[in-house]
């Protein structure tokens, strides 16, 4: 089944419109044409069975005759906060793939070591649109602005569970063992090429960040990103 996107304004009762790049996509790229079936996603958790009943020079309408609530998403919220790398190309593939494991908000940081670097915030959010489409999930990851560490720390209260991912932590596993409560929401922090320095380890374990191991290895940002999103994702569905 094709996956399209269609923004929620433009889905009044039991039709929709598709226009702009995603029509050009539905009409030039995928060639669908009137009377096919297509699902329509509204990135805020719905999904729609929808059948194409007029296309036009720039816009294409459809029936909606099924509806399916927080489709294919995860029964809590996982917010991913990660330092920026040198190469953005990199932070690219982060996007697509804690996209595709589930997370709801990425968050760029700006930490100690962070290379000062602009983030490409509308280039990650197209990359986390098509990674939603490609996965078959309904809700589209917000990719916040370039924020600092502080800023994010200072604002973090409303998670129950917080890891930190950190490779010279002790406690090995402790943080892990927190996703699998019945957290509603989690966060994960993720250090940038040079890592997180002690005083930010210390300053979030002082207020409630669990470090968490995941082994001697050391991984590169973006594959820790993706193995503790993955590991949440996992161990809180058990
Ligand atoms: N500063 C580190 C060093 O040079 O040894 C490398 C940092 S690593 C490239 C980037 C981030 O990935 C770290 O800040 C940490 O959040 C995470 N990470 C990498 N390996 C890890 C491990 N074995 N356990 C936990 N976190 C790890």
């Amino acid at each position: 089944m094709d996956y399209f996107y269609c923004s929620p304004e433009k889905i009044i009762e039991s039709t929709l419109e598709i226009d702009g790049e995603e029509f050009s996509h539905l009409v030039h790229v995928m060639r669908k044409k009137e009377g096919d079936e297509i699902r329509v996603v509204d990135g805020r958790g719905t999904a729609y069975d929808v059948c194409l009943d007029l296309i036009k020079k720039k816009t294409a309408r459809g029936t909606i005759h099924a509806t399916y609530a927080h489709h294919h998403e995860l029964p809590f919220d996982v917010t991913l906060a990660v330092g920026i790398l040198k190469n953005p190309s990199k932070f690219d593939f982060l996007v697509e793939k804690v996209t595709e494991l589930g997370v709801k908000e990425i968050i760029p940081l700006q930490t100690d070591r962070t290379i000062p670097s602009h983030a490409k915030a509308d280039r990650w959010k197209k990359l986390a649109l098509s990674a939603m489409k490609q996965s078959g999930r309904s809700v589209l990851p917000r990719v916040s602005e370039l924020t600092t560490l502080e800023e994010f720390i200072r604002e973090a209260g409303s998670f129950d569970v917080k890891l930190i991912a950190h490779e010279r932590s002790v406690d090995a596993h402790a943080g892990l063992t927190m996703v699998q409560s019945n957290a509603r929401a989690v966060a994960i922090l993720v250090g940038p090429e040079g890592g997180f320095s002690d005083d930010e380890v210390e300053r979030c374990v002082a207020i409630g960040w669990t470090p968490v191991f995941l082994g001697e290895r050391r991984f590169r940002t973006e594959t820790a990103a993706i193995v503790m999103t993955a590991l949440t994702v996992f161990l809180q569905s058990r």
